[in-house]
């Protein structure tokens, strides 16, 4: 791979749009894979290019130059300044976050404490092209609200690409996924304004994302009207919480998560398969769902963070002090227990899985680093991927609920 076409080509792209930074690619929406694509409307060059994160990435050198100050290197976590467990204190907070609130909780205090003048959030639109997201800046603390919750779909950057002339002069803080985050850093390292008024990056732990058609098929298997949906999250509303749609008619329908992750055989992207960044190795904070049982169980919703330098920890620290957030210590070992299914499909599986696509004629994403240099049974990855294929081709010819219910039975 070469240029953004050969990206799309490939089926990598992930739809984000940061591509579209020097002007010479405009996004497009493209049914049948559910996502939007980039279109080439100027003569492309090199920087588009180093841009785009579903092409891979320099992670072990880039978190290398960002953190090695002060922070013990982890191939599971990256670097680590300091860890914990935290919630908001906030009930209004708590209520619609995917977990502990703190993504919220840091926006909210990064424009309170004027350390910068907006953050950059992302929240779910109801377009006539259907549910999709905006990812825009503001300081209005409503909009925050509003863009709370884990988005697991695509999430196109074009406007807040055009935005970013406006802002740039202005001091802001980026919140987003591992691959934007890595984008947004190649950005940074492109133009001086963003380097030096990108203070602070927020990322979530990621497992990766499923296509738009996932929403769609997700609203009609649960007999709602999707063109017609006025509300839509995936996560909120506790512990670990629940997909929650509404349409305009008043029907609705909630499912808990990660319950209803299995109800369409859509799978994730290609490019999510083959990633090898599981918690934002490029974030100054990375922030993830507790799934440990002492946590889970309890009433009050769990995050598990890091902070990858001494600027991240005392903003950390300073929210406890000001009794804004709950801390609890933790070990760097528990936060990857608490992530083990996705560290061992990123981390463990990256090199078998990579040998099994490459065989197939897959095109891979560049990383340089940060996986284990471990063999996983060749036969394990043969049988993960016939899966997923084989889910995807039943979604495809309309039998996937039928035979889900069966196998059900
Ligand atoms: C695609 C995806 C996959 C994830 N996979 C895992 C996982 O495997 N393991 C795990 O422990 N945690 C995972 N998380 C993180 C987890 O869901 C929560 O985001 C995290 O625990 C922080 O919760 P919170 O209550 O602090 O966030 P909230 O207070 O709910 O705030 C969330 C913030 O993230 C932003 N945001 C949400 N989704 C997106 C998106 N797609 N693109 C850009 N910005 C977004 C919102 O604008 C908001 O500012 C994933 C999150 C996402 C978005």
């Amino acid at each position: 791979m070469k240029n953004i076409e050969s990206v799309v080509k490939s089926n990598l792209c992930l739809g984000c749009g940061f591509c579209t930074f020097r002007g010479n690619y405009k996004m497009e929406y493209n049914h049948s894979k559910g996502l939007y694509l980039p279109k080439k409307t100027g003569d492309s060059n090199h920087l588009d290019w180093e841009i785009c994160p579903a092409k891979g990435y320099t992670i072990k050198q880039t978190s290398a130059q960002l953190y090695t100050q002060n922070a013990q290197y982890s191939i599971d976590l990256g670097y680590i300044n300091k860890q914990y467990v935290v919630s908001s204190k906030s009930e209004r907070i708590l209520q619609n976050a995917s977990s502990g609130g703190i993504m919220t909780q840091i926006a909210l205090f990064l424009l309170k404490e004027k350390i910068v003048d907006y953050v950059v959030v992302t929240k779910f639109i109801y377009s006539e092209n259907g549910i999709k997201t905006k990812t825009f800046f503001t300081n209005d603390i409503n909009e925050i609200f509003e863009a709370q919750g884990s988005k697991y779909c695509p999430v196109n950057m074009d406007y807040f690409i055009s935005e970013i002339g406006k802002y740039k002069f202005h001091k802001f803080a980026f919140f987003g996924t591992p691959c934007q985050i890595a984008a947004i850093r190649e950005i940074q390292r492109n133009d001086p304004h963003i380097a030096k008024n990108l203070l602070f990056t927020v990322g979530n732990f990621c497992g990766g994302v499923k296509n738009y058609n996932n929403i769609k098929k997700l609203a009609q298997r649960n007999k709602l009207d999707y063109e017609n949906i006025k509300y839509f999250r995936f996560r909120g509303g506790g512990q670990p919480g629940s997909l929650l749609m509404v349409d305009k008619h008043g029907n609705s329908s909630q499912t808990n998560y990660p319950l209803y992750v299995g109800y369409t055989g859509y799978s994730k992207l290609l490019r999510c398969h083959l990633c090898v960044d599981a918690t934002a190795e490029l974030a100054d904070i990375s922030c993830g769902d507790a799934w440990l049982d002492s946590y889970m169980e309890d009433f009050r919703p769990w995050s598990v963070i890091i902070s990858r330098n001494k600027k991240a920890t005392e903003i950390i620290n300073m929210l406890e002090s000001q009794q804004k957030i709950i801390i609890r210590e933790i070990s760097k070992e528990e936060i990857s227990k608490s992530q083990n299914q996705n560290l061992k499909s990123k981390k463990y599986r990256y090199l078998s899985r990579n040998n099994l696509y490459r065989f197939l004629g897959y095109k891979l994403p560049d990383f340089d680093g940060g996986y284990h240099n471990i063999d996983f049974p060749l036969k394990k990855e043969i049988k993960i991927y016939l899966i997923h294929k084989l889910k995807e081709l039943l979604e495809k010819i309309g039998l996937y609920g039928f035979v889900r219910n069966i196998i059900k039975k």
